[in-house]
């Protein structure tokens, strides 16, 4: 192996549904699950980095690129030391990451990208609508006007679509977000397992 965690990444804009899909894959033996969404919002929001997430993310802005890879990185790396992550084994699930082009160049050192899962919904309002109800249910200052939300969306098709123009296009496969959590899923899934299969072992120790 390379030294690159061999990496899935799931892309789409804010609301589309990439944490709900992350998570459930991270209940499967073998996808090790990475959100930078959720380790900013895990970091305790007295200390320095916790207030240059919220200062960045209650506008609906990027956190710097230097401290959004550093935090990534040790976070990684932190949950091989303990186990969680095994890069000879899982898959790295990425969600939330790379954000805009800068992101993906600063990343080169540490991921292979071995598929990108773009997840795709045309329809801005219903996405909007999401949002707002999560705000609700997870007390997310992001998400909780309608200005930083729509400040998210024009961040998104700024900084972050672009990012699709750093890879391979045979690397991208598009998925309809806007099916049943399980349907979305099951799109994911004929996708990665393929590329799952051909890099690492039976995870529960088959071949
Ligand atoms: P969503 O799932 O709705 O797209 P996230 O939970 O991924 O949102 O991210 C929440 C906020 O955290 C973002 O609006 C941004 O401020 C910050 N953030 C998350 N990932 C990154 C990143 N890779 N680079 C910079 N900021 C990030």
């Amino acid at each position: 192996m390379s030294g690159h965690y061999q990496t899935v990444l799931l892309f789409g804009p804010p609301g589309v549904g990439k944490g709900t899909q992350g998570e459930i894959l991270a209940r499967i033996p073998g996808f090790f699950h990475s959100s930078t969404g959720s380790i900013f919002r895990s970091l305790d929001m007295n200390s320095d980095i916790g207030r240059i997430f919220y200062q960045y993310s209650s506008r609906g802005e990027l956190v710097p690129d230097d401290v959004t890879i550093k935090i990534w990185s040790q976070h990684t790396y932190a949950n091989t030391i303990i186990g969680l992550f095994k890069p000879d084994q899982d898959l790295l699930v990425l969600d939330g990451l790379p954000r805009n082009p800068k992101q993906a160049k600063l990343l080169y050192k540490y991921i292979s990208v071995l598929k990108i899962i773009n997840l795709v919904c045309r329809d801005r309002e219903a996405l909007f609508e999401r949002m707002k109800k999560r705000a609700l249910k997870q007390n997310r200052a992001d998400d909780a006007k309608d200005e930083v939300i729509r400040r998210r969306f024009e961040v998104y098709e700024a900084e972050t679509r672009p990012v699709l123009e750093c890879y391979d296009p045979d690397l991208i496969t598009e998925v309809d977000a806007m099916g049943a959590p399980a349907q979305v899923l099951s799109h994911i899934l004929d996708a990665v397992v393929p590329i799952q299969n051909g890099h690492f072992k039976n995870p529960l120790g088959g071949t």
